[in-house]
């Protein structure tokens, strides 16, 4: 045996779990393993998890906040404008230069599976080869998937279909989409269909941003949902953002959620941006804006939380935490019952993985031993603390390590050393 963790919490509430780990990974979980391995690791009653998975983010646009000036009204639009400034002054070097400094901060808060976005707008496809070459080099230590992302509409561009399609012969691994932003919403209506059909017809999955908006006729998931229907892609289609639904007619959605549900059709929501970027355009009452995300959950449909952006024209915060996404999407979707405290833990792991299509993700006899061990005793407590990533283990080889957060108190009579838990 390789590596043996013992005295494990682990996410489903089991406790006391020993896991055996031998060739990167698991052979055995249970209590008290008699076995003995060349390296143990006592977790203590800590959280032992899967990687946390980021399943909607922009590794093309990350952490090049202010570049070339900082986004002044906070809008998604005014955010797209300065992306549009920032894009001819990109070069390849920075931005695997930057993408590498964030694939190290996710490594160190135990994110290792990112389904990233990235503009194939521009001609050059700069940022295409660019994250292909950061692709292969975080390989060891992060799953990175690409999705052909057309920033400016594929019918609003004049040459972004050409250019998706070249993406994805590149290597790229998802078709992406904006319906929202094509001229009107039967072009937006018209995309959908244009690359629903091209990724079925290819093999594809899809996750377009879709409904990115606060105008509740924005309905282009009503027409994913009929595509991916039609096609038979059940499972394999991802419609990211959704947040018209946050202001559509209740009527509609009772209608449009099972619809959602039959096609298969997973929601990622970004808590985090979309709290940010929404309701712009109010005065008071201002909406949050996110999807209905407890709603959806009650329907049956996947839904996983995403980071989406990290220091970049859209966001000027974020530092790879998916603990801090999950403890925003709480927040705002109110789901402060413990079921739906567990369901947000789930939104940033065991979700995320399942719309990814991660293979031998899990702690199951036959998943790969990829492990973060926290600072917290269950996944409640996780998200309260956003937890140190004590241990963070890849194929079963330590990858990272981060010290608990204690606070040493000077107060007359009281303990010295805190740790923010209850125990
Ligand atoms: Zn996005």
């Amino acid at each position: 045996m390789d590596l043996i963790i013992r005295n494990a919490n682990l996410p489903d509430g089991r406790t006391n779990i020993d896991i055996a780990i031998e060739s990167g990974r698991i052979v055995a979980i249970d209590h008290k393993l008699p076995a003995r391995a060349v390296q143990e690791i006592d977790a203590a009653g800590n959280l032992v998890s899967p990687p946390f998975v980021d399943a909607h983010f922009h590794m093309d646009a990350t952490l090049s906040y202010g570049l070339p000036r900082v986004n002044q009204s906070g809008t998604l639009l005014e955010g797209i404008a300065l992306w549009g400034e920032l894009k001819p002054l990109l070069t390849q070097d920075a931005l695997v230069q930057r993408a590498m400094q964030y694939c190290d901060w996710a490594v160190g808060r135990g994110l290792l599976a990112i389904r990233s976005h990235v503009d194939i707008c521009d001609d050059r496809l700069l940022a295409v080869e660019a994250l292909l070459e950061v692709k292969k080099r975080v390989a060891a230590y992060i799953d990175l998937q690409l999705v052909a992302f057309p920033q400016d509409g594929i019918l609003r561009s004049a040459t972004a279909l050409t250019n998706l399609k070249r993406a994805m012969a590149m290597g790229v691994d998802v078709v992406g989409g904006i319906p929202h932003f094509e001229r009107t919403m039967a072009d937006g209506a018209e995309s959908v269909k244009i690359l629903c059909e091209y990724a079925a017809d290819n093999g594809y999955r899809v996750d377009m941003h879709c409904d990115e908006s606060d105008d509740p006729l924005s309905r282009h998931i009503e027409t994913l949902a009929y595509h991916s229907h039609r096609l038979g892609m059940q499972g394999r289609v991802t419609g990211s953002h959704l947040t018209s639904m946050h202001s559509m007619d209740n009527y509609y959605v009772s209608k449009l959620l099972p619809l959602i549900r039959e096609a298969g059709v997973a929601a990622i929501a970004n808590p985090l941006i979309n709290i940010t970027l929404q309701g712009r355009h109010d005065t008071y009452p201002k909406r949050r804006g996110m999807t209905r995300v407890p709603e959806m959950l009650a329907s049956g449909i996947d839904v996983a939380f995403g980071q989406d952006c990290a220091m970049d024209p859209w966001y000027s915060l974020g530092s790879g935490d998916m603990l801090e996404v999950a403890h925003m999407g709480l927040h705002v979707a109110q789901m402060t019952g413990q079921e739906a405290m567990r369901a947000c833990y789930r939104a940033v792991t065991e979700t995320p993985a399942t719309i990814l299509g991660l293979e031998g993700y899990g702690i199951q006899v036959g998943c790969h031993a990829d492990l973060v061990i926290l600072d917290a005793a269950n996944t409640i407590e996780a998200i309260r603390l956003r937890a140190a990533r004590l241990t963070v283990i890849r194929r079963g080889k330590v990858i990272s390590q981060m010290p608990a957060a204690k606070a040493s108190l000077q107060l007359d009579g009281r303990p010295s050393q805190i740790n923010f838990r209850l125990s």
